[in-house]
Parts: structure tokens; C-alpha cells; sequence
């Protein structure tokens, strides 16, 4: 991809890049040119935004969270990498200068050994109403790091397996969850949640709708060192606002209109009525025409 196209133009980095290429994506949608931008960096800001982004499903929303989320995480992991070949280097050279042996690499325990156990902590968390959103977003999110070495997602949610989920868990960097099942992992220490720095909430209406307020204000509390959260909803109704007046720090709004979708089939028209009795005169009119076949009024 070069540094003229449409995605690089948002400030990603080049693994990321290389996925959208890969999955097709040429051109950004409104709520992706809008959302990443703003919460990837604000140049009057030391910190990041938080965002709160009105967005339907189909809209690309899914990618506008997943690529600056990963984006940081990616840079964060690079900067270690980077940080610990360093420190080797030196101690490399040192052992050298001194005429003492190489030291050795430490070498990586076997996850899946239940004697190397220790609690999953990521870095992003990601909330979902249901199993099946969070499954895709997951997929989703799969298909962004492909070019990433070592950036792991997992899947958290309810039906599987303790033992799977588990497993699958290991080392997970960003972990996209319903609020259930994820607070009975932590509740059992396999998952802490204190090192999250990114919690997105997906569709937040249908997360209230489906009674997961209290769900949510605990997960809140346990991430509340985080530096950035990102809150997705078809609306900004009054118990949204609420809500994010109770996560969020003063949040930055991305408002997309969605057109509305054209059907070429329907006809839609307006007749105004001069009183109650013309109204039911009207309507009587358009019911005994037996030319109309289907009509809402
Ligand atoms: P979402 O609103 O996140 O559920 O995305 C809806 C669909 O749009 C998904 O199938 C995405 O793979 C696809 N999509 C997301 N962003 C883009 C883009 N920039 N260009 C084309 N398709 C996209």
C-alpha cells in the first residue's frame, strides 16, 4: 500500500495496513476517516481521547475500534521488542568485554503446562452484547493482526468450555468478551483485567438493553487505570449519555448520519389533512382503492 492511499493516510502502521489491504478495504468508511484520527492521537492532548461514536452495524465500525487499538498495542510491543534486544546486546557485549561466557537466552515455558499458569493480562478489552458480535469482532480483529508477530486476540464468551476458553485465553493481548463470561474469569483469576488500557464498548444500547449496567460498572472499576475508552451505539439517547458520563472522560463525539436506504419499489407520500373528519374521509378514500395492493398508513 503506498503512503498516498486512502489508509495510510490515517497514521497506520504498515502491518495494519497490509490487512486492510489483504481483506480489500480501499477507501475508509465515514466512521472509520472520523473515529481513527481521533483516537489514535490528539495533537492538542497528551493523552487519548475518549470517543463516544453513534454508528450502525454495516458501517464499518468494527475496524473504526480494532486499527487504533491495535495500532498502539503494536507500536507498545515493538518499542519492548526493541528495548529487550538492547539490553541483550549490552549484556552480550559485556560477557565479552569481561572474557566470560555467553549468557543464555531464557527459554519460554509451555503455556499449556498447568505448572507455568499464570492469569491472562491484556492490554485491550473489548465489550459485546452477544456471542455472536463478539465472535466477529473477534474474526474481525484475527483478520487485522495477520501481519502482526505475536499480537494475540481471544474470544471470551459463554457456551464454551471452561477448559477451551482457558486455554484459548493464554497470552492474549486484546480479548473481545460478553460481560458475563469475562467477569467470571477474572472472578477466578484466570484473566486480570488492572493492565487494560483500551476498553471499547461495543453496541452500548443493546448492553443496557440486555441488563448488563451493573456488568459493565464492575468492569469499569477493574480497568479503571485505563487510558482510553471508545463507546459504539446506534443512538446517543439519554441513558447512553448517562452512561458514558459515568465511563468516559469529557468524550469526544463522532456523530455519522446514515442515509437513509432508498428502496426503489416504494413509493412514499404525504397528505395533508384539514381536520379529523377529512383524515378518516382520506383514509376511507385510499382503502376502497382497490389499484393500491400493499400501503402502510
Ligand atoms: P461492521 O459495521 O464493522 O460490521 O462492518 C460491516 C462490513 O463492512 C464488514 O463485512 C467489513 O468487513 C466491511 N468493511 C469495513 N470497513 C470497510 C472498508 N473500509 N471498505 C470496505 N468494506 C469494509
Amino acid at each position: 500500500m503506498n503512503a498516498d492511499h486512502p489508509f495510510a493516510l490515517l497514521g497506520l502502521a504498515p502491518e495494519l495496513l497490509n490487512a486492510v489491504a489483504d481483506l480489500g478495504f480501499t477507501t475508509p468508511t465515514a466512521v472509520q476517516s472520523q473515529a481513527i484520527p481521533l483516537a489514535l492521537h490528539d495533537p492538542d492532548a497528551h493523552t487519548q481521547n475518549d470517543l463516544m461514536v453513534s454508528s450502525q452495524t454495516g458501517s464499518g465500525k468494527t475496524a473504526a475500534f480494532l486499527l487504533p487499538v491495535l495500532h498502539t498495542l503494536l507500536s507498545q510491543q515493538q518499542a519492548k521488542l526493541a528495548e529487550e534486544q538492547r539490553r541483550w546486546a549490552e549484556q552480550v557485549a559485556a560477557a565479552e568485554a569481561a572474557g566470560e561466557p555467553l549468557p543464555k537466552r531464557a527459554r519460554r515455558k509451555d503455556p499449556t503446562n498447568p505448572r507455568h499458569f499464570k492469569p491472562t493480562v491484556p492490554g485491550a478489552l473489548v465489550l459485546c452484547p452477544t456471542r455472536e458480535l463478539a465472535q466477529q469482532v473477534a474474526h474481525d480483529a484475527i483478520d487485522l493482526v495477520k501481519h502482526c508477530k505475536g499480537l494475540r486476540i481471544a474470544c471470551v464468551v459463554g457456551g464454551l468450555p471452561y477448559a477451551v476458553q482457558i486455554a484459548r485465553l493464554q497470552n492474549a493481548d486484546l480479548v473481545v468478551a460478553t460481560p458475563g463470561r469475562l467477569l467470571d474469569l477474572q472472578r477466578s483469576n484466570h484473566l486480570q483485567l488492572d493492565q487494560v488500557q483500551f476498553l471499547v464498548v461495543d453496541e452500548a444500547d443493546r448492553m443496557l438493553d440486555l441488563g448488563f449496567s451493573d456488568d459493565l460498572a464492575e468492569i469499569h472499576r477493574l480497568t479503571e487505570r485505563r487510558r482510553q475508552t471508545l463507546m459504539f451505539s446506534a443512538t446517543f439517547a439519554p441513558r447512553i449519555q448517562q452512561l458514558a458520563a459515568r465511563i468516559m472522560r469529557q468524550p469526544r463525539r463522532v456523530q455519522i448520519d446514515t442515509p437513509q436506504e432508498k428502496h426503489s419499489s416504494i413509493k412514499q407520500v404525504m397528505f395533508w389533512a384539514d381536520n379529523p373528519s377529512h383524515k378518516r374521509q382520506l383514509l376511507d378514500h385510499w382503502l376502497r382503492d382497490t389499484s393500491i395492493d400493499q400501503a402502510i398508513v
